[in-house]
């Protein structure tokens, strides 16, 4: 996978109302894509690697950590300099940030080598900025009052020291980061499309969250995920063990293809292609998301309604007779609901149709 650069911090867009006051631990559904935005941390081309957002995650009075969007703020625009200098001033949390990246209250060299890249309004781009302490990241955030920040891996020496430091200057921990987008879901929402989102289509993120949470904990056993909403169509996860900053290139990519389901491009029919029996970990995944499947996508996305889109899911089904007893039916009632082509192929499948059984 190529490295993902994640999207700006904050989005006008009307339709992130709905979304925007999600709480962190309200983990819940289905996975499909998931890209590793931190795939080539270790790569020799420095200016190549991908930064990852600051977060716009705060804690609130009972320890759970809020979404906090400038949006959220009644007449607030993201886009307007002075009130991103009042979000910053009064409710960005700095000092949970940095508690959060120091992994201690004294301060050391996982903040103070910790690389921050800031976007300015007139968009030029700031890399390799470091601090020994909140107060001064602070300090310099409300004198340059960027559009956004991001935060970058820890190195073995201070960023602004690295052409001191000459060959010896490399990056030394990152956070593993999973970055889920809806965009990457326009196949198969039907509600919104492109950059816009809506409580529907939302749901296949949380989808995504229930399943990954999961099996970051369980098949892992890393035990500091931290969810938050990504600022426009998605949601991150920052997994923040010892063990996950410490993983090298091969081993995140190994991990970003454990969750790989949906593999092909827009062009390519059946994507998924699982092998029986099912690993442990999709079985699972099919377990938990049984009830989404039926209520988000099949009652709420309701995807294979139209005769095309119908024509889509019987490209999917290898048995001849099966798709043609289904075609038949379909064919004789026109914008039969998602919901109920999905029983009829359990029906007819099961009716003795088709030799091949596709009730899972
Ligand atoms: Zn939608």
């Amino acid at each position: 996978m190529a490295p993902h650069k994640t999207t700006p911090d904050y989005d006008s867009d009307d339709a992130m109302q709905d979304v925007e006051s999600m709480q962190v631990d309200s983990v819940s559904a289905k996975e499909r894509t998931v890209k590793d935005d931190l795939e080539h941390m270790f790569d020799d081309d420095l200016d190549d690697e991908p930064m990852v957002d600051a977060s716009n995650a705060h804690k609130n009075s009972s320890g759970k950590v809020n979404i906090t969007a400038i949006s959220d703020i009644p007449s607030a625009n993201p886009s307007d300099p002075e009130d991103m200098l009042q979000f910053y001033s009064r409710l960005f949390p700095w000092r949970q940030l940095f508690r959060w990246l120091n992994h201690s209250e004294l301060p050391s060299t996982d903040f103070a080598h910790r690389e921050f890249a800031f976007t300015l309004h007139n968009d030029a781009y700031l890399r390799y900025q470091c601090y020994p302490t909140f107060e001064t990241l602070r300090r310099d955030v409300l004198n340059l009052n960027p559009s956004r920040f991001e935060i970058g891996p820890v190195y073995s020496t201070k960023p602004r020291d690295r052409k001191q430091a000459k060959g010896s200057f490399k990056p030394i921990e990152k956070e593993l980061v999973f970055d889920i987008d809806l965009t990457d879901y326009d196949e198969i929402r039907t509600c919104c499309s492109k950059t816009k989102i809506c409580i529907k289509c939302w749901q296949f993120v949380t989808m995504a969250i229930k399943v990954i949470d999961v099996a970051l904990r369980d098949d892992f056993g890393f035990q500091h995920i931290m969810w938050v909403y990504s600022g426009r169509r998605g949601a991150h996860a920052w997994v923040c063990d010892k063990k996950a900053r410490k993983l090298d290139d091969g081993k995140r990519r190994a991990i970003a293809a454990y969750f790989e389901v949906v593999k092909g491009s827009s062009q390519s029919g059946k994507k998924v292609n699982l092998e029986r029996p099912l690993h442990p970990h999709i079985r699972r995944s099919h377990d938990i998301l049984k009830d989404d499947f039926k209520q988000n996508i099949l009652e709420n996305q309701d995807p294979f309604r139209t005769e095309k889109q119908a024509e889509r899911l019987l490209q999917l089904l290898p048995d001849r007779q099966l798709k043609e007893a289904l075609r038949e039916k379909w064919d004789s009632t026109i914008e039969r609901p998602s919901s109920d082509k999905w029983k009829d192929i359990d029906a007819l499948a099961g009716s003795g149709v088709s030799k091949a059984s596709y009730v899972s």
